[in-house]
C-alpha cells in the first residue's frame, strides 16, 4: 500500500535520535509507507522543531544527549496541542526500567532496538490509524455533549429494575433535581409516582424486553402546581435503559385550550353550537335506548339589542357572561333526576350566538320536569344584572321542544324550540312556551302573509290615514300623523302591529316606508294648497329605513317633488332606532336638521333613554309613549314619568306631545302638567285624507269649544268618525 491517509497527503511523523542510521533506516521505512519525515538529532532539536510543524506522530528515541525521549514525550503531553499525539518510544533491549518510564511519561507505545523494519512500520502505521480514530471519537464525543447540554430534557440512565445510575439534567434546569439524592433512588419514586403503580419501572422492563421504544406520560403534582412529562425509554447493550424526560406541560395546555376553544363558546365559557349538536346526538341515542323523554329549552334576551346600543358592547358582553353563569347554575340545581352509569349524560348548556342558549335536559320523566328548569331559568335571569355600577334588567324569552313529542332528530327538536321561543316572544316576551303543532302553522301563516303583503303592495291595497295632532294652547290641529294601512280585499284591515315587524324583517318596510313618506308629502301639500291650514306631517321611520344609505337622498326627493315646505315634515323616530349606531345618527340627524326638517322621538320612555344623547342629537319632538296616557289618571308612577318627561323637554327645549289621549280627563291632566300637544281617540282616530281635510275645514268651530266645552268637539269627532268606512275604525 502506498499511501497511509486517503487523501493523499502525507501525514508528518518526527522522529528523534542522535543514531543517524536510526533515522535513515527509519525514514526510508515510513516514506516507503506513504509518511513525511523530518528528523531531529536531539531531545532540543525535537521540541525546537514543533514551534513552527505540526507532527501526526512521533518516533523518540529513549537516550539522547541533554533532553532525553522521556523529557520530549512529558513536555508533548502537557501541550494541549500534542496532548493525543501517538509517541512511539525506541528503547534498549529488554529494558524494562525504559519501558515503564515510557509509559509514565505518556509514551503510546514502544519499540525496542535492534529495531525490527517491518514490525516498525505497521507499528507506527497502526498508532497513526488508532490516533485518527481516536481524534474522531473526541470529536464526535464532544458534539454529542454539546447536543446533549442543548437538550431541554432530563436523562437517566437506569436498571433494569429501574434503579437510577446516572442522570443528565436539563440546560437550565439544574437547580431543580439534585443528582446526589436521584442515584440510587427508583425512577418513578424520584417522580413521585405511585410506587403500586410503578408506572416507568414497567416501561423499562418492557423496552429491555422487546428492544423497542416506549413511551409514556404522566402528572406531577408538587404542591399547586401539576407538570406533564413525556418519558421515551430506550433499552441499552446491557438490561439497562435510558430514560429521556420531557417536560410537556406547556403542550399539554396548549392542547387543552384548542380542545375548549373547539368545543366551547370563548366569550361564556358555555359549549358552542357545534358541541351542543354533538351532545344533542348522544342525549337522544341515550333516550331512545332508555325509552325517555329529553328537553330542549331555547331562549334569547328580550330587547338584548337594545342593551347593546345603549351601554356599549363590553357592557352586552358582561350581561351574556352573567346570563351564562345564572344559567348554569339553575342547571346544576336541577331536579331533572342524575343517572350514573358508563353513558351518564349530564345536562348540556352553551350559546347558540348572539343571545341565543339552549339548554339540553337529557332523559326526564315528563314536560313538567323541562318546565320546572325553565321556570327557574326565567325566574333567575330576571333578577337585575349589577355591571359597572348599573342595575340592567333583562327577560327572556323561552321555547320548549321535547322527544319524543315533538321530534326524533336533532334539527326538527331545535327548530320546534325555536317556533315556541318565537311564540313565546309574540305572547309578550319574558315568558315559556312549550312547542305544539299550531306553531308550525303560524310560521307558516307569517310566510303566507309575507306574499300576500307583497301582492297587496303590487294591488295597491296599502292606504295612509291620517291622525289629527292638536295644539290646546290655540285650539288648531297643527299636524297629523301618517299611519299606513293595509286594507286586504278579503281579510279586511291587518293591524300594523302585525304587519309592520313582518314588513321589517323582509325588508319590505323600505319600499313600503318610502311610499308613506312620498304620499304623506303630496298629500299635505295638496291641503295646503286647497285649505286655510298649514298642517304639518308626521312620518314614521323604522330603525331600518334609518340605517339606509339613500336616506337623506330619498327624503330630499319626497320633499322636492311634492313641494311641501321642510318645515312641514316632521319624522317620527324611535330611541333604539337612532341609539344603533349613535355616531352615525347624530350625522344623520344633523343633516336632517340642516334641511329643516323636524326629528321626533317616537315611544319615549320606553327605551334605555340616556340623557346624555338627548343632547347630543337635534331633536325637535319627545313624543310621550301612550302606555304611560293610558293609566295617567289612575297610576300615579305613570303620572310622575309623564311629569318628568314634560320638565325634560322643557329643559332641553324640546316641545312635548302626549299621543293615546283617549279621554278628557287623560286631556285635563295632561294640560294641567304643562302638555299642549296632543294625539289621540279622544280627537280623533287616524282616518282617510278627504275625512281629515273635512275636520280641517271644521277645525275653526273645533278649537273655540275647547277651551269650554266638549260637546261641540265631540260632536265633531264623532261627525268624523262616522263617515269613516266602519272597518277602518
Ligand atoms: P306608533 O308610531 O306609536 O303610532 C301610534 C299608534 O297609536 C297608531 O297605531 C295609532 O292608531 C294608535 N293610537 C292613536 N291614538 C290612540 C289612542 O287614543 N288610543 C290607542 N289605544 N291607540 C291610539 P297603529 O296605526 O295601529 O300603528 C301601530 C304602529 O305601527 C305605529 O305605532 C308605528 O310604529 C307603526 N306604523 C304605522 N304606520 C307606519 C309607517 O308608515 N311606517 C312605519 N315605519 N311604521 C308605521
Ligand atoms: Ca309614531
Ligand atoms: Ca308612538
Amino acid at each position: 500500500m502506498n499511501g497511509v491517509d486517503p487523501t493523499g497527503k502525507r501525514p508528518l511523523i518526527l522522529i528523534a535520535d542522535d543514531d543517524m542510521m536510526i533515522r535513515v533506516m527509519a525514514a526510508a521505512r515510513l516514506e516507503a509507507l506513504g509518511f513525511s519525515l523530518i528528523e531531529a538529532e536531539n531531545g532540543a532539536e525535537a521540541l525546537k522543531a514543533i514551534s513552527h510543524v505540526k507532527p501526526e506522530l512521533f518516533v523518540l528515541d529513549v537516550m539522547m544527549p541533554e533532553i532525553d525521549g522521556f523529557e520530549v514525550c512529558r513536555k508533548l503531553r502537557t501541550n494541549p496541542e500534542f496532548a493525543h499525539v501517538p509517541v512511539l518510544m525506541v528503547t534498549g533491549l529488554e529494558d524494562a526500567d525504559s519501558i515503564n518510564r515510557a509509559y509514565e511519561t505518556g509514551a503510546t507505545d514502544f519499540v525496542t532496538k535492534p529495531i525490527n523494519w517491518v514490525v516498525f512500520g505497521h507499528r507506527v502505521r497502526y498508532m497513526w490509524r488508532a490516533a485518527k480514530i481516536g481524534e474522531e471519537l473526541r470529536r464526535s464525543e464532544s458534539l454529542n455533549k454539546t447536543l446533549l447540554d442543548a437538550m431541554p430534557d432530563l436523562m437517566f440512565h437506569l436498571k433494569e429494575d429501574g434503579a437510577i445510575q446516572n442522570l443528565k439534567l436539563p440546560r437550565g434546569r439544574q437547580g431543580a433535581w439534585s443528582p446526589a439524592e436521584l442515584c440510587g433512588k427508583n425512577i418513578d419514586e424520584a417522580f413521585g409516582i405511585d410506587s403500586g403503580e410503578r408506572l416507568i419501572s414497567k416501561c423499562v422492563a418492557k423496552a429491555i424486553e422487546t428492544r423497542e421504544v416506549q413511551l409514556c406520560e404522566y402528572q406531577v403534582r408538587s404542591g399547586r402546581t401539576l407538570t406533564s412529562y413525556e418519558s421515551r425509554i430506550v433499552a441499552g447493550e446491557n438490561e439497562d435503559a435510558i430514560v429521556i424526560v420531557r417536560d410537556i406541560t406547556e403542550k399539554k395546555n396548549a392542547e387543552k385550550q384548542i380542545l375548549h376553544l373547539a368545543f366551547h363558546d370563548p366569550l361564556t365559557g358555555l359549549l358552542n353550537r357545534n358541541s351542543l349538536k354533538e351532545h344533542l346526538n348522544q342525549a337522544l341515542a341515550q333516550a331512545q335506548r332508555h325509552g325517555r323523554c329529553l328537553a330542549v329549552i331555547l331562549f334569547d334576551l328580550d330587547r338584548f339589542k337594545r342593551i347593546n346600543d345603549t351601554f356599549g358592547h363590553s357592557t352586552g358582553d358582561k350581561l351574556l357572561q352573567g346570563v351564562a353563569d345564572r344559567l348554569l347554575s339553575c342547571i346544576r340545581k336541577s331536579d331533572v333526576p342524575a343517572r350514573s352509569g358508563p353513558d351518564d349524560l349530564i345536562s348540556a348548556v352553551g350559546r347558540l350566538g348572539g343571545d341565543e342558549f339552549l339548554s339540553l335536559l337529557p332523559e326526564i320523566d315528563s314536560a313538567r320536569d323541562a318546565g320546572r328548569v325553565a321556570r327557574r331559568i326565567l325566574e333567575s335571569i330576571s333578577r337585575p344584572f349589577l355591571i359597572g355600577g348599573e342595575e340592567i334588567f333583562i327577560t327572556p324569552s323561552i321555547g320548549i321542544s321535547i322527544y319524543p313529542h315533538d321530534g326524533s332528530d336533532p334539527e326538527s327538536l331545535l327548530k320546534n324550540a325555536d317556533a315556541a321561543m318565537y311564540h313565546a316572544k309574540d305572547q309578550g316576551k319574558n315568558n315559556i312556551q312549550y312547542y305544539n303543532k299550531s306553531l308550525n302553522l303560524a310560521a307558516s301563516e307569517r310566510l303566507a302573509m309575507e306574499n300576500d303583503m307583497r301582492k297587496g303592495i303590487e294591488r295597491g291595497d296599502f292606504a295612509i290615514y291620517y291622525q289629527p295632532q292638536v295644539d290646546l294652547r290655540t285650539g288648531d290641529i297643527v299636524g297629523c300623523e301618517a299611519l299606513l294601512r293595509w286594507i286586504h280585499p278579503e281579510l279586511g284591515h291587518i293591524s300594523p302591529a302585525q304587519f309592520i315587524p313582518l314588513a321589517e324583517e323582509t325588508g319590505l318596510i323600505v319600499p313600503l316606508g318610502q311610499w308613506v313618506l312620498f304620499e304623506a308629502c303630496k298629500q299635505a301639500k295638496a291641503w295646503h294648497a286647497g285649505l286655510p291650514s298649514d298642517v304639518r306631517v308626521s312620518v314614521n321611520l323604522s330603525s331600518y329605513q334609518f340605517r339606509q344609505k339613500d336616506l337623506l337622498e330619498v327624503i330630499s326627493e319626497a320633499i322636492e317633488s311634492s313641494g311641501i315646505e321642510p318645515t312641514h315634515l316632521e319624522l317620527e323616530i324611535t330611541e333604539s332606532a337612532i341609539m344603533q349606531d349613535t355616531d352615525r345618527a347624530v350625522l344623520t340627524l344633523g343633516a336632517l336638521r340642516e334641511m329643516q326638517i323636524r326629528i321626533a322621538i317616537d315611544d319615549f320612555g320606553t327605551g334605555y333613554s340616556s340623557l346624555s344623547y338627548l343632547k347630543r342629537f337635534p331633536l325637535n319632538v319627545l313624543k310621550i309613549d301612550q302606555s304611560f296616557i293610558k293609566d295617567i289618571t289612575v297610576n300615579s308612577r305613570d303620572a310622575a314619568i309623564t311629569t318628568a318627561i314634560i320638565a325634560l323637554a322643557g329643559s332641553l327645549g324640546l316641545e312635548v306631545i302626549a299621543e293615546g289621549v283617549e279621554t278628557k280627563e287623560h286631556m285635563l291632566l295632561l294640560r294641567e302638567k304643562g302638555c299642549d300637544l296632543m294625539q289621540g281617540y279622544y280627537f280623533s282616530r287616524p282616518i282617510p285624507p278627504d275625512d281629515f281635510a273635512k275636520v280641517l275645514r271644521n277645525s275653526n268651530g273645533w278649537s273655540c269649544h275647547l277651551s269650554t266645552a266638549n260637546a261641540m268637539r265631540e260632536t265633531a269627532v264623532f261627525g268624523v268618525a262616522s263617515q269613516i268606512p266602519r272597518r277602518a275604525r
